[in-house]
């Protein structure tokens, strides 16, 4: 495998995952050549440009832990990375996650899992969860657990702004076009093929196409059992001060936090409205009325009132094996790298999916944060790295 100075890189797709790809593989020391391909320079239907963009440390597998507080780091010194004038708005408010008193042993090991790994959780009993947070209600509810540090929101068009600037600064070349198939030649993607019919031979080819990886995976005769799910979210005003309101996950399902003078929430359709949404971006309207808003005005009164201002829908890159990324190398394709399939929690996980990638191919392997748990061989085997705690 050519690790030298001469050899280049495809990387398909170039939102938050390839971006963060390529800049770091740069940063980690690559000359060669880095060609991102982006079939839409607007962005306008990626999920990075369409997230909630917040960030947990609370998961049920310590890999997505460390790549969360990799990232919380990253987002805390984005000036000292990318500039006094790089500002992508995070702020660390907290994720507010709620469970019914049959949760209560569960959760409270898992928050001793997450502490254990270095994540500032707390467990909250009802009574502590009013003083802290009034607004909510919390008859039914039996335990919440909160983010005190290193959970929050930013926005993810800053972040994918100045990671793709800093990256065509670094000489990484952007263009425009729609990849349709792939070259193999001895087990390694040798091209990567355009739809007007430009062929882009290469040493390094990195599949970062979000919801498209599972499609383009095909393409090359492999499984990636990666789909796009739709996931609407709403936004809108209520007579509530944002004051501490955290990320908030209720029990019923449904989540909320503040987004400028308003908020935004939504919630995951019913399995049986969860098809493959491949080019529908139309939102679930009828979630608002029969699900989303019932259950946030009993979870918080002031939220009865609220008035919707706009929703819109983006595709999760639901990985249906494990709803676990997947990174790293392909088993049989020796030269095929994968970052995709975050199922949801992409963009927080982009600063230490980049680097990992960029680690594999400028020095072969893993040098900071291993992240060999989530690798293709799960897939191939079948053999879930399951995420217990997914939205
Ligand atoms: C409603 C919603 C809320 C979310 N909330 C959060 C959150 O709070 N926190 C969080 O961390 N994550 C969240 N996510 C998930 C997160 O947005 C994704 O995990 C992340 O953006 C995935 O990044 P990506 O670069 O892999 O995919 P994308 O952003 O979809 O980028 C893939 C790129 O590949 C391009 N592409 C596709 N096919 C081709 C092709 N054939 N040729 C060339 N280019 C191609 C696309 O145009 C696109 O620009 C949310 C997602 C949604 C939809």
């Amino acid at each position: 495998m050519d690790k030298t100075d001469k050899a280049s890189v495809v990387i398909v797709g170039g939102a938050i995952m390839g971006s963060f790809a390529a800049w770091f593989l740069r940063r980690e020391g690559f000359t060669g050549d880095i060609t991102v391909v982006e079939k839409d320079p607007t962005y306008q239907f990626c999920s990075t440009a369409l997230s909630a963009a917040s960030i947990r440390t609370q998961f049920g597998t310590p890999v997505n832990i460390h790549m969360s507080l990799f990232g919380v780091d990253f987002f805390r010194n984005i000036k000292d990375i990318f500039g006094q004038s790089a500002d992508i708005g995070y702020v660390e408010k907290g994720y507010l996650i709620l469970g019914g008193p049959e949760t209560v042993e569960t959760r409270r090991l898992a928050v001793d899992m997450q502490k254990a790994e270095g994540a500032d959780v707390v467990a909250l009993s009802p009574d502590e969860i009013a003083a802290r947070f009034p607004y909510i209600s919390v008859e039914d509810i039996g335990i919440g657990t909160f983010g005190a540090t290193g959970e929050g929101w930013f926005d993810a068009w800053s972040l994918l702004s100045l990671v793709r600037g800093a990256a065509k600064d670094l000489g990484v070349r952007y263009i425009t076009g729609k990849v349709t198939g792939f070259d193999i030649v001895a087990s390694r993607v040798s091209a990567v093929l355009l739809e007007n019919g430009d062929r882009l031979p290469c040493d390094w080819c990195v599949m970062a196409a979000g919801p498209a990886s599972g499609a383009l995976t095909s393409a090359l005769g492999q499984a990636l059992p990666v789909t796009p799910k739709k996931r609407t979210v709403f936004s809108f005003r209520a007579p509530l001060k944002a004051g501490n309101f955290p990320m908030l996950f209720d029990s019923s399902g449904i989540w909320v936090r503040p987004e400028g003078e308003g908020f935004i929430g939504g919630i995951q359709p019913p399995a049986d409205q969860d098809h493959d949404a491949t080019d529908d971006f139309e939102p679930h309207h009828d979630l608002m009325e029969e699900v989303f808003w019932p259950a946030l005005a009993t979870r918080v009164n002031a939220m009865e009132e609220l008035r919707l201002e706009r929703s819109w829908a983006g595709h999760y890159e639901i990985n249906e094996l494990d709803h676990n990324g997947v990174i790293g190398l392909h088993d049989e394709i020796g030269n095929l790298v994968f970052s995709t399939g975050f199922s949801g929690h992409g963009v927080m996980h982009a600063p230490a999916a980049g680097r990992g990638v960029a680690e594999l191919i400028a020095h072969g392997n893993y040098t900071s944060l291993d992240l060999t748990p989530l690798g293709y061989h799960r897939i191939r085997t079948g053999s879930p790295l399951p995420e217990s705690i997914i939205y």
